[in-house]
């Protein structure tokens, strides 16, 4: 009897467990995917999303056939697809790889229970490095920091990745599929991908690529550079990792591979990067733990917070309009290019819940709509963070200033010249905060604050203030 292999947030050949298996027992394989934009409670995929799952679905596709297989694609409440396409293959068997959020560990139960009895359904560990219930403190329960968490499972190796399958065998019959097409996933009228397509290569070989690049050129420098946002000086694995293109376990055993065999790749560089992937991880063990982690505040003292909610002041931060040239440099990268550098994430985190004092779920939701990495555990984990509602908790150490971060890690304007063209003649000494420089300076650069470019939205100084005051009021 054939197995059906369900893929979600895996979408690779290389280290996929569960296709792995199927593909071991010598049987016919079903690969299926279902987008499902019907079930109660799984949040739907953004804009970005929709562009990325596109071209990625597309790139599966090809590779499938390239050692025989042929992917089914469906569209509709998984609990209710997924039954039916193993019934109507005849199938013994389903296999998937294991996700951690409520909604969707919902949904595979519910499937395991609608084909209980008559067929095999077995979950595999493919998308982080440690499973969330195995990572426990010493009384039994689950880390809310992340540096106790990084102690503990640095003491586990991970294991080694699965080479992909060289060929699939194919039932005689495959089911019914949709054509990508007609899901129009694409963007049409107004077509906003131009910026995104020109800054991305989509799928698994891509992936693959990028990261021998990242390996070859930059793994070396990436604890010195990661930080400096003008750079290409980090992996840019996210949206790869997050459609599951390239599994966590070849990106760290690859890059220790690569150290062992260029001398000139610091330690301390590899160290840093294996801790950002657990960083990854840990999100998922927050996400496992604790549910509602995108909807609802991990400290409930933040039930209480006094967050404002004019919708212009959001709208300006949205479209990079707030008047402080790094916050909005980032936030037009992000719209043209599915992506935002960390520190800039970090940023404009934290100018929107401390200096504007809205709510951090309209962040999280303006990235999940416009990220192409928008990811279920990081996404969410990393706005309570910066927004100090999260588990690990120090909001007031994490007002960020965007002058002097700007100035840190844009020293001489650069990412800034790149994303706010309207600000490129000012000199560097003037460009992170123009409100700052002569009237001469800003002519001469033909910058006319309130016109060419948004004075500043709030003064950071007394936004500061009103932020630990609000704060304070939630601390008891
Ligand atoms: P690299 O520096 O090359 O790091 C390698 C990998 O480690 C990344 O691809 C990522 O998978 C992981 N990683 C690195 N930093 C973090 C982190 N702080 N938290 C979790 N994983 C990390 N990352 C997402 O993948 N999806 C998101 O939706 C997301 N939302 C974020 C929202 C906010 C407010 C902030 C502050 C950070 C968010 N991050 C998110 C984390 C981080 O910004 C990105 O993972 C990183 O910028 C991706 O670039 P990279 O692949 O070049 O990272």
């Amino acid at each position: 009897r054939p197995i059906v292999v369900w893929l979600r947030d895996d979408l690779r050949l290389d280290d996929n467990p569960a296709l792995a298996e199927a593909a071991g027992t010598g049987r016919p394989v079903v690969p299926l995917y279902v987008l499902d934009d019907e079930t109660d409670g799984v949040r739907g995929i953004g804009g970005a999303h929709r562009w990325w799952l596109h071209h990625s679905l597309a790139a599966l596709t090809q590779s499938l056939k390239g050692i025989g297989a042929d992917l089914v694609l469906r569209r509709g409440k998984a609990a209710v697809e997924v039954p039916a396409i193993v019934r109507s293959v005849g199938a013994g068997a389903l296999l998937f790889n294991r996700r951690y959020d409520e909604a969707g560990r919902a949904v595979d139960q519910a499937v395991a229970d609608a084909l209980e009895g008559d067929v095999a359904v077995r979950a595999f560990t493919a998308n982080i490095l440690h499973r969330p219930e195995r990572v426990t403190t010493k009384t039994g329960g689950y880390y809310k920091v992340y540096t106790p968490f990084w102690k503990n499972v640095s003491e586990t190796e991970p294991r080694n990745p699965i080479d992909p399958p060289r060929s699939l065998a194919i039932p005689d019959e495959l089911p019914r599929s949709d054509t990508l097409d007609s899901w129009q996933l694409r963007p049409t009228q107004p077509d906003w991908s131009g910026g995104l397509a020109s800054f991305w290569e989509i799928g698994e070989a891509a992936a693959h690529r990028r990261f021998t690049a990242f390996c070859d050129e930059r793994l070396g420098t990436y604890d010195d550079g990661r930080d400096r946002m003008a750079i290409d000086a980090t992996s840019r694995m996210s949206p790869h990792l997050r459609w599951g293109e390239i599994s966590p376990y070849r990106l760290w055993h690859a890059a220790i591979a690569r150290a062992a065999e260029d001398e000139t790749i610091r330690p301390e560089a590899i160290q840093t990067f294996r801790k950002e992937l657990v960083w990854r991880d840990f999100s998922y063990h927050l996400l496992y733990h604790f549910g509602p982690l995108g909807t609802e505040n991990f400290n409930a003292r933040f039930d209480q917070f006094p967050w404002e909610t004019d919708r212009s002041v959001l709208r300006a931060w949205q479209k990079g309009m707030t008047g402080y040239p790094i916050v909005d440099a980032g936030m037009r990268q992000l719209w043209q290019t599915g992506w935002m550098h960390n520190r800039v994430r970090m940023i404009v985190g934290s100018f929107l819940t401390k200096d504007l004092l809205i709510d951090w779920r309209e962040g999280e939701a303006w990235f999940w709509d416009t990220l192409v990495d928008g990811d279920v555990a990081s996404n969410n984990a990393q706005w309570q963070w910066i927004a100090g509602s999260g588990a690990d908790a120090q909001p007031f150490f994490r007002i960020f200033n965007p002058i002097t971060q700007s100035e840190k890690f844009d020293p001489d304007g650069a990412y800034i010249r790149q994303y706010v063209p309207e600000l490129n003649d000012l000199p560097a000494r003037v460009i992170h905060a123009p409100w700052t420089a002569a009237a001469s300076t800003l002519h001469e650069a033909g910058v006319v604050l309130g016109k060419t470019y948004p004075a500043p939205i709030v003064d950071h100084g007394k936004a500061r203030d009103r932020a630990l005051a609000a704060y304070r009021s939630v601390q008891g």
